[in-house]
């Protein structure tokens, strides 16, 4: 069968020529296209495979489409392979009935020509949807920046800006969780909470993975509340088969956008929920910061102390402050804690100013080793000069924790400082997770096999457990003044009985229970009724410059006025 038509021949390049040059892509006017040359044609059906890469066409991992079939014929009539510039495969066949008759060379050359214009067009959409596809997602498959930048925006010209929440999420010890279950898993961990987020939010709004373990996201005030549930804290899948759970919780900056809202750039949202981000950052776990103007300048300021803090290490700006434990039996000066001082142009900042600062991207352990290798070295200096020495805690931040090396990096400070181990007392707070609490237990162990004594510090603040101190090995427990009943204060109070249960269990299993923060002599009254021994605060003693602690180390009798 000869197809001389040369007009239909033409109109058929011409439509198809149209939809190569045009935007927009009218899928059904396709449709129809290929059906009426199928029909003219008499072919039986029509397929096209497209294979991003050679490598996937060999494992078959590509889409097939069928374009047209009207379930007549399984002969292939013609087969074209093409090669695209970008290295994609494009595979076309063509089939006939069975009982059509032999095609003509010229004819074969009408629908080559015809076919190869297809593909090309066929090609060029698919390359442009994965263009599409990998532009708005990384590598691992979850949504990037530029598809947050796009709900934005069209969100914005929608109109329905006003009240959403946008945030930014940063998990909990994620470090810890891989150190734990394994990297893998900890994959796998990600994957399904970033499932539970998009989940609570919905098509409301979208959620992004900033890189890491830090998520960004915006939702509707509906489903705020279900949302911001998953921050505080989640159990989420990862052995599916043995039904192991991981617990999830994160520190969330959030900002709501006043309402009417109009988006100037994606950068206006992200600064906001950035700096309320890093305040979440400072607060204990599952904290959800909203942002407010003021942290604006909190930002500043947190910019201008990590700015500075090398600088400051490197000119010894920090100085150690000593402050005496005192027992309260008979006055003596028993120990000291040793606390950090920053002085800077001629003023002294106190810890809590640069202290919280330097824990968000772990300065704080440079730190903490400095302030052991000074106090070691003050210590070693007393014994030379013949001074008769008291025992010094240093304070240790929690972010510690996750160092394997941490035991060997203090034993090789104090031994440098050849610093006899039982003048050396480690001060460590309170940890939340199972995670922490296992590698908490493992560095006391360590520290007092090596002689080092170990106290856990404020205890009664936060989420104190008896666990804590009934599974590790502590020497000292260091009570918050927070946790001590008042002077007027019911003996059958809560608090008291608390209290008086604590310190006899400590006692009991022979811990030294040292009360911070006694100012008053009612309070060491009632210490000295629930015969608590060593106490240290103002009452005594503020933190002590060298010079002053070094007068109290010569005269350790405090007065009785
Ligand atoms: P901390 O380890 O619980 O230290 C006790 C804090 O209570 C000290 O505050 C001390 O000055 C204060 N204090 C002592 N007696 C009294 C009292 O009678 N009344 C009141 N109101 N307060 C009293 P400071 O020196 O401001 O340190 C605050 C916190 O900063 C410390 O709490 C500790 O957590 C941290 N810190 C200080 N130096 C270091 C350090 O070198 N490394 C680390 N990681 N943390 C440090
Ligand atoms: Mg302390
Ligand atoms: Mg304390």
């Amino acid at each position: 069968m000869v197809y001389k038509n040369q007009e239909i021949y033409l109109s058929f390049l011409r439509r198809l020529i149209n939809y190569t040059h045009s935007d927009e892509f009218d899928h059904e006017g396709y449709k129809v296209l290929v059906k009426d040359i199928c029909e003219y044609y008499r072919l039986a059906k029509g397929v096209t495979e497209f294979y991003p890469t050679q490598r996937m066409e060999l494992l078959k991992q590509g889409e097939v489409l069928c374009d047209y079939d009207n379930g007549k014929g399984e002969k292939v009539l013609y087969r074209k392979r093409i090669i695209t510039k970008a290295k994609a495969v494009i595979i076309g066949t063509l089939y006939v009935e069975d009982n059509d008759e032999i095609w003509s060379d010229e004819e074969m050359e009408q629908l080559d020509i015809m076919f190869r214009i297809i593909i090309g067009f066929v090609s060029r959409l698919r390359l442009l949807r994965k263009l599409e596809e990998f532009g708005f997602h990384d590598i691992d498959g979850y949504y990037n920046f530029r598809a947050f930048a796009r709900f934005l925006d069209i969100a914005n010209t929608e109109n329905r800006l006003g009240g959403m929440a946008a945030f930014q999420i940063d998990l909990h010890n994620f470090t810890v969780v891989n150190q734990e279950i394994g990297r893998q898993n900890g994959d796998i961990v990600l994957r399904n909470y970033y499932n539970m987020l998009q989940e609570a939010i919905g098509d409301t709004g979208i959620v992004i993975r900033l890189g890491g373990d830090k998520f960004t996201g915006i939702c509707d005030r509906k489903v705020k509340r279900k949302v911001f549930d998953l921050f505080a804290g989640v159990k989420v899948l990862y052995d599916e088969k043995n039904e192991k759970f991981v617990k999830v919780s994160a520190g969330a900056g959030v900002y709501m956008l006043p309402s009417p809202y109009v988006l100037k750039t994606p950068g206006d949202i992200m600064d906001k929920i950035m700096i309320a981000a890093n305040a979440a950052k400072l607060q204990t776990e599952g904290a959800i910061i909203i942002y407010d103007d003021k942290m604006k300048n909190e930002k500043d300021r947190v910019k201008k102390v990590q700015g500075e803090f090398r600088k400051g290490l490197e000119k010894e700006e920090f100085l150690v402050y000593y402050q005496p434990k005192v027992d309260i039996q008979t006055r003596k000066l028993k120990g000291a804690e040793a606390l950090c001082r920053w002085l800077k142009k001629g003023h002294i900042v106190p810890p809590m100013d640069f202290i919280p600062i330097l824990e968000i991207n772990n300065d704080i352990c440079d730190l903490d080793f400095y302030m052991l290798d000074h106090v070691c070295r003050d210590i070693r200096r007393w014994l030379d000069e013949g001074r008769e020495v008291v025992r010094i805690s240093v304070n240790m931040s929690r972010k510690h924790l996750v160092d394997v090396d941490l035991l060997e990096h203090i034993m090789e400070i104090i031994d440098r400082n050849n610093v006899p181990h039982e003048y050396i007392e480690i001060e460590l707070t309170e940890t939340t997770t199972d995670v922490l609490f296992r590698d908490l237990k493992r560095v006391v162990s360590g520290l007092q096999e090596q002689g080092v004594y170990t106290a856990v510090d404020d205890f009664g603040m936060g989420y104190s457990s008896l666990n804590l101190i009934r599974d590790i090995p502590w020497n000292v427990l260091k009570v918050d003044k927070n946790f001590v009943p008042k002077n007027n204060e019911d003996e059958d109070s809560i608090v008291n009985i608390m209290f008086k249960h604590v310190i006899a269990l400590a006692q009991d299993i022979g811990m030294e229970c040292v009360i911070e923060g006694v100012e008053t002599i009612d309070q060491l009254d009632v210490l000295r009724s629930n015969n608590c021994f060593i106490a240290q605060g103002y009452f005594f003693d503020r933190p002590l410059p060298v010079p002053e602690f070094e007068y109290r180390l010569d005269n350790k009798v405090y007065s009785e006025e």
